[in-house]
């Protein structure tokens, strides 16, 4: 089935990438953003009031700055008595921007107050009348971004040269969490990403959002990754990848296929070979015969691939910022440190090695350099896409595809690398 739909989605976006000119073009098109002679601005025509700018001062409180610029005292009173679910003034914190336009007359007193709870969200306090406060949010445009790179040294690094938000590293890592182990990249891997940045009245950057498409190449192996929402009744969405498989994939059940647990992980195990003395046994063992292939877990890096005392012949495995899986008692290894190796991947041969009774693995789980159960781990969940939306995901998917495959590579000149440095 899985073969079925990479045949599909490979034969049916075969594009070249320059009849697909209109997508570039958008792209240019949007990134020119004018920057127009501002006269409104949180829904105010600036120019008819004197127009005073500031920051929450250290001390400040929102009655004394309403009195300083002429504020009566009842009208302050009101916005504490009736609007403190919109516009609670005990909570106005040092460092936030504020506006206050004033009557270009001679009285000159403070009509309107607007408090910029972030970015987007802002508080207005309206004097003029009777008093009126109500919370407003900027209009938010969204502008579609590609970029791509390739690492020299880290992803961070060859995201922040080109001048792209720290979001995205950061949103990339997230998605690849489970795929890609960001610790261990290699010179040489690169990506492609489309992404969103917003900006508040067209002009004002405000940071990138959500990835919609990446594609990762790590030891020469593909990765893509879109963003679909899964479930829209519960706005559910993650990211899957160019077989509609999920990309947060949690670790195999188990090392072997066709196997049995033989003894679990049990730190107050008692052995008769010891005496009854506790011999915690850290692993969970799968029964076997020699020869059984052993299976990745997950995806990661073979950090140990040695013999060593009563482990014998063994592989580990690290996968993440946080697990590592080791794999012992092997009659062979068919890795070595330092190969990169995908979930389902055969890493070994069962067999007898160190200090066992009979065939078996012994399968220890580390989390932050413990060893823990496995089977009692709580483990990010992978829901498939539901069949029923395969066809949407793969429409939906195609066309993103290609625009990945046409992004171009940045390479940036040597000299610029130089200066960073
Ligand atoms: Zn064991």
């Amino acid at each position: 089935m899985r073969k079925y739909w990479g045949l599909v989605l490979s034969l049916a976006f075969v594009i070249s990438c320059k009849e697909d000119k209109p997508v570039t073009d958008e792209i240019a098109e949007v990134v020119t953003i004018e920057k127009p002679v501002v006269v409104k601005e949180f829904g105010f025509n600036l120019d008819d009031f004197e127009v005073l700018r500031d920051t929450v001062k250290n001390g400040d409180s929102f009655g004394e700055l309403m009195l300083k610029n002429r504020v009566d005292y009842p009208k302050i009173a009101r916005v504490s008595e009736h609007f403190r679910d919109t516009f609670d003034v005990r909570k106005i914190v040092v460092g936030k921007p504020y506006l206050i336009l004033k009557s270009k007359d001679t009285i000159n007193n403070a009509q309107v107050f607007i408090y910029q709870n972030d970015p987007i969200n802002y508080t207005v306090v309206d004097f003029r009348d009777s008093v009126l406060a109500y919370k407003k949010k900027q209009k938010v445009k969204y502008v579609e971004r590609e970029a791509s790179g390739i690492i020299e040294s880290s992803l961070s690094e060859a995201i922040l040269q080109q001048g792209i938000d720290y979001n995205v590293t950061n949103n990339l890592s997230e998605i690849y969490a489970w795929t890609i182990d960001f610790f261990r990249l290699q010179k040489g891997d690169r990506f492609k990403v489309i992404y969103k940045e917003k900006y508040i009245n067209d002009t004002i950057y405000a940071g990138a959002s959500g990835i919609e498409a990446a594609y990762f190449e790590h030891n020469g192996e593909p990765f893509y990754a879109f963003n679909f929402v899964s479930d829209s009744t519960k706005n559910i969405n993650d990211y899957y990848d160019d077989q509609a498989k999920n990309l947060r994939r949690t670790f195999l059940q188990s090392p072997v296929q066709f196997s049995r647990i033989s003894s679990r992980y049990n730190l107050n195990r008692r052995i008769a070979y010891y005496g009854y003395k506790v011999r915690p046994h850290k692993g969970t063992d799968y029964a076997a015969p020699i020869g059984t292939p052993i299976l990745a877990t997950a995806n990661g890096t073979v950090t140990e691939s040695t013999r060593r005392g009563g482990n014998g012949k063994y592989v580990k495995i690290q996968h993440n910022g946080t697990y590592s899986t080791q794999y012992l008692h092997m009659k062979n290894q068919k890795v070595k440190k330092g190969d990169f190796v995908k979930q389902g991947d055969v890493i070994g041969w069962i067999g007898m090695t160190g200090n066992t009774g009979g065939p078996h693995v012994c399968y220890r789980f580390w989390k932050n350099g413990q060893q823990v159960d496995p089977l009692r781990e709580k483990l990010p969940a992978a829901e498939p896409i539901a069949d029923s939306l395969k066809t949407d995901y793969l429409e939906f998917v195609g066309p993103k595809k290609s625009q990945l495959d046409c992004i171009e590579y940045i390479e940036l000149p040597e000299e610029d690398l130089l200066t960073l440095n």
